[in-house]
Parts: C-alpha cells; sequence; structure tokens
C-alpha cells in the first residue's frame, strides 16, 4: 500500500533537515508548482539536506528587524527567531518606548538598532538589519513595506499583504526596483500536515480533488481588527485568508469565480464596520468547488478535501501547533514544527542564495485579488469573476 506509507511516513523530519529540503527545492511563484519531491511527513533525502544546511550555518545569519511588537511579534515571531539558524532578531522598530528595554533585554539588542516610526527610514544605514518583517495592522503593510524596501533591505510582511491590490502592486513594483525579496508570512507552506494536503491535492494521490471545506474562525476580537480602515475588512482579511489559501493549495487551482454571503450580525454595534461572519464559495477550473467560512464569533478550524477515490482532512488545519490530519486510508503521522522558524530561516536561505521564495508577494496579491471579489459578491449578491 504504496499511499498508506506515504500518508503515515515514520521519518523524524528536524526543523533544519526541513528547511535545507524546502530550500533545496527552489519553489517559487503562485503556482504551487514542483512540490512532488518536498518532504512532509516523510524525509527522502536528508543526508544532503543536512550537508547542505552544515554549511549555510558556517555562513553569517542575517538580522531581522520586527516592524510592530504586538502579539503575534511578542507571542511567536521573536521567540521563534530564538530558534531560527539562519537569522536573529538584530532589531525593533516600535511607537511605544516602554516597550523597548524589554526587548533589548530578551534579544540582546544594541541601542542603535532600536527605532521608531519616524526615524524608521534611518534604517538603511544600519548593516546589522537584512530583513524588516513588518507585523502592524493590515492598512500599515503597503507603506512600511515599501519604506523598508526603499531602505535596501528585504521584506517579509505579514498576512493579508495589504487592503487592496492596487498596494499589492506598489509592493511588489517596489521589491523589483530595490532589487530584494518580498515574502508573506504564509507560515503554513513550511508545516508538514498542510504540505501534505498540497500532494494529496497537486499529486492527485486518491484521484483528482472535486470539492474543498475550509473554515476558520474564533470567538472573538477586538481592536484595529474591527476597524475598517485599519483592518480593510473582518474576519475574512485576518483569518478568512487561510481558507483562501488552503483552497488554491490543495487544489493547485486559481480560482474563476465566487458567491459569497455575509452572516447575521448577532452584536450590531461591535460590528458596525466589518462583517462579524460570512461564508462564500469559489469555483475552480473543471467544476472544483470550495465551500468556505470564517467568522469572529464561531471558533472552527478545518480543511477537508473531497477527492474521486478518497478524502484528507485537517481539523485544527491553521493554528501554530496542534494541527491533527486524517485522509480515508489513516491517519496523518506528522512531526510538529516551529512554522514561523522554519519560514523566516526559509527566507534567509532564499537571499542567501539568490532564489525566489516560495511565498512571494505575488501569492500574497493574489489572496487580497481574491478576498476583494468575494467582498464584491458579499456586498452585490452576484457571482463574481476573479
Ligand atoms: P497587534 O494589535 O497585537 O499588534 C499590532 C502592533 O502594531 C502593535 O504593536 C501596535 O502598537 C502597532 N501599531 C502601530 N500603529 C498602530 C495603529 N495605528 N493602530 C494599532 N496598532 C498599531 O496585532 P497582531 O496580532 O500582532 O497582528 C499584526 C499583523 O500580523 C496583522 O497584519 C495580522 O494579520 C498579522 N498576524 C499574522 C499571524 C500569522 O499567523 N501569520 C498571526 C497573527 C497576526
Amino acid at each position: 500500500m504504496e499511499q498508506k506509507g506515504f500518508f503515515s511516513g515514520k521519518g523524524v523530519y528536524t526543523r533544519r533537515q526541513f528547511v535545507g529540503q524546502l530550500s533545496l527545492m527552489g519553489i517559487g511563484g503562485v503556482a504551487f508548482a514542483g512540490l512532488s519531491s518536498i518532504g512532509g511527513c516523510t524525509s527522502p533525502s536528508n543526508q544532503q539536506a543536512e550537508q547542505r544546511t552544515d554549511q549555510q550555518q558556517a555562513q553569517q545569519k542575517l538580522g531581522i528587524a520586527l516592524v510592530g511588537l504586538g502579539q503575534y511579534s511578542e507571542g511567536q515571531l521573536g521567540p521563534a527567531l530564538k530558534d531560527t539558524d539562519h537569522c536573529y532578531l538584530a532589531g525593533i522598530v516600535t511607537g511605544t518606548p516602554a516597550k523597548i528595554d524589554k526587548w533589548r533585554r530578551g534579544y540582546d539588542i544594541p541601542e542603535g538598532n532600536v527605532y521608531n516610526y519616524e526615524n524608521f527610514d534611518t534604517i538603511a544605514d544600519n548593516p546589522d538589519i537584512d530583513i524588516v518583517y513588518v507585523v502592524l495592522p493590515n492598512a500599515m503593510h503597503a507603506e512600511y513595506t515599501i519604506r523598508a524596501l526603499q531602505a535596501g533591505k528585504h521584506v517579509i510582511c505579514e498576512k493579508p499583504m495589504a487592503v487592496t491590490v492596487e498596494d499589492c502592486d506598489r509592493m511588489i513594483a517596489a521589491a523589483k526596483e530595490a532589487g530584494k525579496l518580498l515574502s508573506i508570512g504564509y507560515r503554513l507552506h513550511f508545516e508538514p500536515h498542510n504540505i501534505e494536503m498540497m500532494r494529496f491535492g497537486q499529486e492527485k494521490r486518491m484521484g483528482a480533488i472535486m470539492h474543498i471545506m475550509a473554515e476558520n474562525g474564533m470567538n472573538g476580537t477586538e481592536g484595529w481588527r474591527l476597524d475598517k480602515a485599519l483592518a480593510g475588512g473582518g474576519p475574512l482579511m485576518d483569518v478568512g485568508i487561510y481558507c483562501v489559501q488552503a483552497a488554491r493549495y490543495t487544489t493547485g487551482m486559481e480560482p474563476i469565480a465566487v458567491t459569497a454571503e455575509e452572516g447575521t450580525k448577532t452584536d450590531p454595534e461591535t460590528f458596525k464596520e466589518v462583517e462579524e461572519s460570512l461564508t462564500w464559495q469559489m469555483e475552480f477550473p473543471g467544476g472544483v468547488t470550495a465551500l468556505c467560512k470564517t467568522s469572529y464569533s464561531e471558533s472552527m478550524n478545518l480543511l477537508r478535501a473531497e477527492a474521486e477515490h478518497g478524502w484528507a482532512k485537517l481539523e485544527p488545519a491553521y493554528p501554530y501547533s496542534g494541527i491533527q490530519g486524517e485522509t480515508s486510508e489513516g491517519e496523518m503521522d506528522c512531526e510538529g514544527v516551529n512554522q514561523q522558524a522554519l519560514q523566516m530561516d526559509d527566507f534567509a536561505i532564499a537571499i542567501k542564495e539568490n532564489r525566489p521564495t516560495p511565498v512571494p508577494g505575488e501569492m500574497g496579491r493574489q489572496d487580497v485579488k481574491i478576498l476583494q471579489a468575494i467582498y464584491k459578491a458579499m456586498e452585490t449578491g452576484q457571482r463574481v469573476e476573479v
């Protein structure tokens, strides 16, 4: 049973081996191409990958500056940067002086590598900083990404890439002009269960995909995420984007059109500017469909793919840890990894090797384009072509 072995691979896949493997593949573009030999739950050629990462490690780590020291930076990215082999936390950019001491002590950051939003552009003169990681509210991504690129830095920008396609275009153009790499914080492209879903669909492991179900929601939110000007929208922009991504990387296809329906607002005061919940459908070539759901008042976390001869499911599918997978042939046996450490290390390796990132700005732009089509479908009640 070839396929069964695939899904229950017992290979112990270390983070270093996994990054090495990814870097060897050099996947790029939005088509999720070239996945056939990327290691997920199994580890086909670790020796080569191990050798490669040892050589790479001997080289200098690249310095990252985090812009915006909120929950994601504090809870995930900072700690992950203590677990990376190819990059480290070299600097911070914050508008809140009270945060500086704790970060400087926690990460041994020199005083000269601390910036605020006013003097941010002088980061151009700092050779310690190779990469700027933008972790600000969504509507601020474009400005800080472009400023960082103009300062001569490579950039990782958090999802969603921006709140309009026009902003995405400006960001991509700025990267081209600067000759720097631009990547989006799509950590799940480095997560073994989600990579298994990509292989399941794109390699037609159980026949062609016919239908996808993707749900991502949480119960409660606050702050800028409820402010349309800063967030660009509600849960669709924040967590529903994972469903769009999942449908794209599982099918390996781009949606042709979308329909959407806003959920009833149970709390119109809280959700006066953005949707509280939303269901939408994506049509792919060949009659493949994805039914998706997102919410700020219901917890859900699912990715399910129905293929001609079987199915695969992740539940939960999108968290930082604890992802569980199953197929119609049995349980997926994948290693837990530090997604953010893998993601940032892969970007650092891409820079060192002068190869594309597998999660480039173009991929973020396509998601924003789809999100905009979903909102248009929601507002008009019409089927909207992407
Ligand atoms: P947060 O509210 O915890 O942090 C936002 C930071 O931006 C804060 O430090 C805040 O001080 C700063 N800021 C600067 N100007 C601001 C303004 N005008 N209004 C509000 N805050 C301002 O948010 P977060 O959860 O850290 O999210 C930041 C970004 O990271 C978002 O784009 C979000 O989508 C993304 N994110 C990604 C993941 C992931 O898994 N990839 C997870 C969480 C958040």
